[in-house]
């Protein structure tokens, strides 16, 4: 079994770009960032946060808002705040040196027995396993194992964990980890699995038949939120909230202020946004406000500021506020973001 998952996986293996490193730092922060964000999503952000934090002793010296600018667009901002810490925590502990083993990673803050596991192995090869929800479906599919409760899924887990600690390949322990995951992401997947193209065909029990647990259904929400801004002496400024420390979700990072209800349905609606963020869809409806009104604007007690538009594109801006901006034209979209929907000079008319 792992030949025939090593000789697949050097055959069709995605060109990633953390791919092209043994430096456990750099591993460190796509496997951070990997963790519940889309490929291409990181892919686009992962050698930014590089270039600007190139190694553990650049993490740990920057301010945090710094961190949460560039990790802005990725989601699940803790993960940011956690990898800072725990730079901070090689540097004062370790003198700056990144941990080889995955008992010793494991110690970090943020770093869970995955992540600890992926970096040991590609890293350093530590022969041991790595377990995701994919490594967990592909096993679970190829032996049979199904589980109808809780008590169930930690069985399941529990022999998951054993088989791939028993077939992790001794010499090339990091690729025997990535090409699993690798099977799991693109041949055999939650649904559709492309049995026909599986290395591992001839020793699945299931071939498809297993059933996958399906995922807790998404919700809707539809929220209103406020587009204001002016011209001063110091160029165009935008007006952003800042969420308060004590915020559970997304602590300290700046946004469009939110819209009383009421008042959001007299205002005219300039750009839709959807935006999903855990299980819900947001439909967020965008109002331009004159900066001569602000009644409008819910009082949630946070901070406001006045934000001159270049300095805007380096803040820890939550992600849709970011969405928000580039789509109203008054933040550079990506080279992968749609053009501009909303005209600027609709502004200037208010101004
Ligand atoms: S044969 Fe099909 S179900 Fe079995 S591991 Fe391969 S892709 Fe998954």
């Amino acid at each position: 079994m792992r030949n025939e998952l090593l000789g697949w996986y050097d055959r069709n293996k995605r060109d990633l770009p953390w791919r092209h490193t043994n430096d456990s730092y750099a591993i460190w922060i796509s496997e951070i960032m990997l963790q519940q964000t889309r490929v291409a999503v990181v892919i686009e952000r992962y050698s930014a946060f590089l270039e600007r934090f190139p190694t553990v002793n650049a993490l740990a010296e920057a301010d945090e808002q710094d961190v949460l600018a560039l990790w802005s667009g990725l989601g699940y901002y803790r993960r940011a705040r956690m990898l800072h810490r725990a730079a901070q925590t090689v540097v004062a502990q370790e003198a700056g040196m990144m941990p080889a083993t995955a008992d010793e990673l494991r110690k970090l803050p943020g770093i869970g027995s995955y992540t600890a596991a992926a970096v040991a192995s590609i890293a350093h090869g530590e022969h041991v396993a790595v377990v995701d929800g994919n490594v967990e479906r592909v096993l679970s599919r190829i032996r049979g194992w199904e589980s109808h409760d809780t008590v169930g899924e930690a069985a399941v887990r529990r022999k998951v964990e054993e088989f791939a600690a028993g077939l992790v390949a001794p010499r090339r322990p990091g690729d025997f980890n990535q090409a699993i995951m690798e099977l799991g992401a693109t041949v055999c997947t939650p649904r559709n699995p492309q049995c026909l193209v599986c290395p591992w065909a001839a020793e699945c029990r299931t071939l498809g038949e297993h059933k996958t647990p399906k995922r807790a259904p998404m919700t809707s929400r539809e929220i209103a939120c406020a587009l204001i801004v002016r011209e001063s002496d110091a160029g165009t400024e935008v007006l952003l909230e800042q969420r308060a420390a004590t915020n559970t979700v997304m602590p300290g990072m700046w946004e469009l202020p939110t819209l009383e209800p009421t008042g959001a349905t007299a205002l005219e609606e300039v750009v839709t946004v959807r935006h999903a963020i855990m299980q819900v869809n947001y439909t967020v409806r965008v109002h331009l406000l004159p900066p001569s009104d602000l009644s409008l604007i819910a009082n949630t007690g946070a901070a406001q500021r006045w934000i001159r538009l270049p300095e805007a594109s380096t803040m820890a801006l939550t992600g849709l506020a970011r969405k928000v901006l580039r789509r109203a034209g008054l933040l550079q979209s990506s080279a992968r973001n749609k053009p501009t929907a909303f005209a600027p000079p609709a502004i200037k008319e208010l101004v």
